[in-house]
């Protein structure tokens, strides 16, 4: 039977934003997710990793460097006890200098072909599924692949106009968006809604 999912960007969202990371210790987890994650974990969902690496294609690091960077995360999170799944990365983008990945492709967020590719690795249902992402090309992506969505309010994205790029919640910090999907999801407490970020109002 295919299970929920949450799935999560990476930047901004499980660690704080930092201009291209490229060393395992600049990826630096948020303090205060582990419970929030650990109940979806309990009940059966499957955590995975969604995040765009456009560095690779513009050559700031290779393919062997994002890997030591997720071996890195993934023992920072299974330190409290939390498996990630998968970890799905898109190296291209259409400017970058690294021949190989320098072009379009369907894995670029707001493409969602990395939330499908999940599902299929991972047999997720992305109808009972969420992804969690600090941009509105996270939501895009997430609305495209069928999800739910919960925008990560970091004040950088003004109120969307394409209904695309609506999130179906918004949060203040990732936190209160585990918060948001477990209320909605029956797995925890009813918690505040209606937040709405400065650039919104
Ligand atoms: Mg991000
Ligand atoms: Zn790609």
């Amino acid at each position: 039977m295919p299970t929920p999912a949450l799935l999560l960007d990476r930047d901004g969202t499980l660690v704080e934003p930092r201009h291209y990371p490229r060393r395992p210790e600049e990826l630096v987890l948020y303090p205060n997710l582990s419970a929030g994650l650990r109940r979806f974990q309990a009940a059966g969902w499957k955590l995975a990793l969604i995040t765009n690496q456009a560095g690779i294609a513009h050559g700031y690091f290779s393919e062997a460097d994002l890997a030591a960077m997720h071996q890195h995360l993934t023992a920072q999170l299974a330190q409290q006890d939390i498996q990630l799944s998968g970890v799905f990365y898109c190296p291209h983008h259409p400017e970058g200098i690294v021949e190989r990945f320098a072009h379009v492709c369907n894995c670029r967020k707001p493409q969602p072909g990395m939330l499908i590719n999940a599902a299929e690795q991972l047999r997720i249902d992305l109808d009972h599924s969420w992804f969690i992402g600090d941009i509105l090309d996270d939501i895009e992506a997430g609305n495209r692949a069928g999800c739910r969505t919960v925008l990560v309010d970091l004040g950088t994205e003004a109120r969307p106009q394409d209904p695309i790029r609506r999130p179906t919640a918004v949060a203040r910090n990732t936190a209160h968006a585990l918060a948001i999907v477990a209320a909605l999801s029956d797995l925890g407490p009813a918690v505040e809604l209606d937040y709405q970020p400065a650039l919104w109002q």
